[in-house]
């Protein structure tokens, strides 16, 4: 009877195990054993939680897997009908299950089937030996996978005695080379990539390739499709990325298919049970708009008491903005650290200590911010704790440049290196979860991948803290997702930001644009400019719009008077070309303060669109003006401005002030019609026309000061 039933066994389709080696359960790991679930693959671990004893795996090693193999394999080797399949695990990835496996398996025609590659490692000597094959085909073995029967795979991994710290690959090629070995067990490399691509050398012969839902990979060298997929070596950054599409990850017709893997559920989560959460900040740099950065994380939608702050700030130019937002959030977060200039702390060991404050509270999360980094999506802390990946970044960029706080691949030094994709996943024509081997700006750390990541900042001490850190996390095989699921916030752009001034981000308005606009520009600007509005008229041809922020009528106004050099409001007038001025008043010009260009761009960018609302037809791009200045009224110096024309096609007037508080009078008369505007509205300007018609006169300002900021445009 056991003779009758074994021989029907083997006649059916043989059992499929696969068996691999794995110490520890990293995010390579991780990523392997998803794979082999969703293909229904039966899967053996062997050795986890012991001490690796097979070397660091640069060099010679890997005799440990064998030995593993040989004590745990006994078990299966009178299994007539069973396949034994190892493979490596930190750094392989299955692409399809036991079927297709099965079918290619069968085709070889062999007991033992090894993974080849085309070079030869680590005994070149033995070159001559192996047996020749086609010019497209693989020569040499690679002993990261394997396939065979139960009985022959047992009995090739313990043929000999071999050391844990010998190398399994040297073990297993002179098995191969052993001519009666190779064929008593019926050995024979896959040369062709059917089952096993190793990637080390050969990321130049492969594609990914999407079919419907269905995503693989295609060698165009062999023309094969292989399904274990192993980032051998030092391609392992790049396997990652292969990684993101295969096992279906993103194929072009469905996006990203595992994005909403392993995701943890916040939806009926009390306040008083969400995670806790350190937030570390650096402010390592001179950084524009840093106010903003600030408020925007206390604006995060997220419990506040679950909160600790922490924050490193190594420039002294910052202290009045840091005083301000420790006053700000005074007894809103459990706890507040900050080491200032004068502790004197690099940003490496700060960074190192966040690190370890974060795992002494025993947090749940490590957010990470650089002072750069400006999150206008208060979603975002949430968004990424639910992501439930161990470190992840929101993809964040300079607004409208290439620039973003990931890298898609490394060169051989470890630094950036453009990828392939690099250019869809930054304008977003590819969204979803990306792994990449460099992010930075704000991370994301889940609290239990802490103890694997200390001193991380210095773990490399030629490199920057952001390199050092994620070399580490490379090292330890902990995924960095950069995600572009959803907009969060952007990057400022602060190298070389000049602070000589006393409102620095006023002059900021070419490398800052966005944040310019969100401080300085009126928040009811845009609404002059919806099709349908009507424009205020309060004189005849003269438009009135919001235009300017408060905060910038008052950063301005404080800088010109910082400034100081008021001008007499003589008629000689030595910073003319014709050195004269006959309707002279109390100024200072934009060229004066070094805001000229600025100025002209802010014609250009949000006074013209107006302009061409209101006076239709007239097109002048850019706008020009020779004088764009402030002027200041006041009763005791020059208090009203005698009837004039002005030099421009138009003029505009925004009034930096308030009239009845900070200033009593003022105003402006268009003397043709009879009709002044005494109601000036801080933040708005109105516009007319130059010449000809709107003759016209500054009202006299009777008590304080009053400012208004010209330009005589297109004169
Ligand atoms: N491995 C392990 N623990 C370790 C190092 C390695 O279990 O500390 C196993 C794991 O399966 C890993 C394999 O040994 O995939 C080979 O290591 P690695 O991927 O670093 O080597 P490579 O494929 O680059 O030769």
């Amino acid at each position: 009877v056991h003779v009758a039933c074994s021989a029907e066994h083997s006649n059916s389709r043989p059992e499929l195990l696969v068996v691999t080696v794995a110490t520890k359960e990293n995010d390579g790991f991780r990523q392997f054993k998803r794979s082999t679930e969703k293909y229904g693959l039966d899967l053996k671990v062997f050795g986890m939680g012991i001490e690796w004893r097979g070397g660091t795996m640069e060099t010679i090693g890997g005799g440990h897997k064998v030995n593993l193999l040989k004590e745990n394999l006994e078990a299966y080797k009178n299994k007539d009908n069973l396949l034994i399949m190892f493979v490596d695990s930190y750094d392989l990835i299955f692409t399809d299950g036991k079927d297709a496996i099965l079918d290619k398996f069968a085709k070889f025609d062999s007991r033992v089937v090894f993974a080849a590659e085309d070079t030869i490692w680590p005994d070149k000597s033995l070159e001559k030996k192996y047996p020749q094959v086609k010019e497209n085909e693989k020569r040499f073995l690679n002993s990261g996978g394997f396939i065979g029967y139960a009985r022959e795979i047992y009995e090739m991994v313990s043929y000999q005695a071999l050391g844990d710290q010998e190398d399994d690959q040297l073990y297993y090629t002179q098995i191969f080379l052993n001519r009666a070995l190779r064929h008593e067990w019926k050995m024979k490399l896959d040369t062709r990539a059917e089952i096993f691509q190793n990637l080390n050398f050969a990321l130049g012969e492969v594609v990914i390739k999407y079919k419907g839902s269905y995503s693989y990979l295609y060698n165009i060298r062999t023309g094969t499709s292989p399904i274990a997929v192993h980032g051998n070596g030092p391609v392992k950054p790049e396997f990652y990325r292969i990684s993101n599409y295969l096992a279906d990850g993103w194929t072009t017709s469905t996006g990203c298919q595992t994005c909403n893997d392993d995701l943890l559920d916040l939806t009926d989560v009390k306040d008083a049970d969400m995670p806790t959460v350190v937030i570390a900040m650096f402010v390592e740099m001179a950084t524009p708009f840093l106010r903003e950065f600030f408020d925007r994380v206390t604006k995060l939608d997220y419990p506040k008491d679950k909160i600790d702050i922490y924050l490193h700030y190594s420039v002294d130019y910052h202290s009045k903005d840091v005083k301000k937002f420790l006053e700000d959030i005074e007894g809103l977060y459990p706890s507040t650290r900050v080491i200032s200039p004068s502790d004197n702390v690099g940003e490496q060991m700060a960074r190192n200590w966040a690190i370890e404050e974060c795992i002494k509270k025993n947090c749940q999360y490590l957010l990470t911010l650089e002072s750069v980094a400006q999150i206008t999506n208060p979603t975002l802390l949430r968004d990424l704790i639910i992501q439930n990946r161990s470190i992840i970044a929101p993809l964040l960029k300079r607004p409208g440049k290439l620039w973003s706080n990931f890298w898609g691949a490394l060169n051989r030094d470890g630094y950036y290196a453009r990828s392939e994709d690099y250019m869809d996943i930054v304008e977003y024509t590819k969204v979803g979860l990306w792994n990449v081997p460099f992010v930075a700006s704000v991370l994301l750390i889940q609290g239990q991948r802490l103890p694997l990541l200390r001193d991380a900042y210095t773990n490399n001490p030629d490199l920057d803290a952001d390199m050092s850190f994620c070399e580490k996390a490379r090292q330890e095989v902990l995924f960095m997702y950069v995600s572009n699921r959803k907009y969060w916030g952007h990057l400022v752009y602060a190298d070389g930001f000049d602070t000589s001034h006393l409102h620095n981000e006023l002059f900021d308005i070419f490398n800052n644009r966005l944040d310019w606009e969100s401080r300085y520009i009126h928040e009811n600007y845009s609404t002059s400019l919806q099709e349908d509005v009507k424009i205020e008229m309060p004189c005849p041809d003269v438009y009135w719009f919001p235009i300017v922020s408060d905060t910038f009528c008052d950063e301005f106004v404080a800088e010109l008077e910082n400034y100081g050099q008021w001008s007499g409001g003589k008629n000689e007038d030595p910073r003319l070309a014709g050195g004269y001025e006959n309707v002279p008043t109390v100024d200072i010009h934009m060229n004066q303060v070094g805001l000229e260009k600025q100025w002209l761009h802010f014609l250009g960018e949000f006074v013209r669109p107006l302009q061409e609302k209101v006076f239709t037809g007239y097109f002048h791009d850019p706008p020009n003006a020779i004088m764009n200045f402030i002027v200041r009224y006041r009763p005791d110096e020059q208090p009203l401005l005698r009837p004039h024309h002005d030099a421009s096609t138009y003029t505009i007037n925004i009034a930096l002030n308030r009239p009845g508080i900070d200033f009593q009078g003022g105003g402006c008369r268009f003397v043709r019609y009879n009709c002044s505007i005494t109601a000036p509205k801080k933040g708005w300007m109105f516009m007319h026309p130059g010449r000809l018609t709107h003759y016209h006169e500054g009202l006299r300002t009777t008590e304080g000061t009053r400012y208004i900021m010209i330009s005589f445009v297109d004169p």
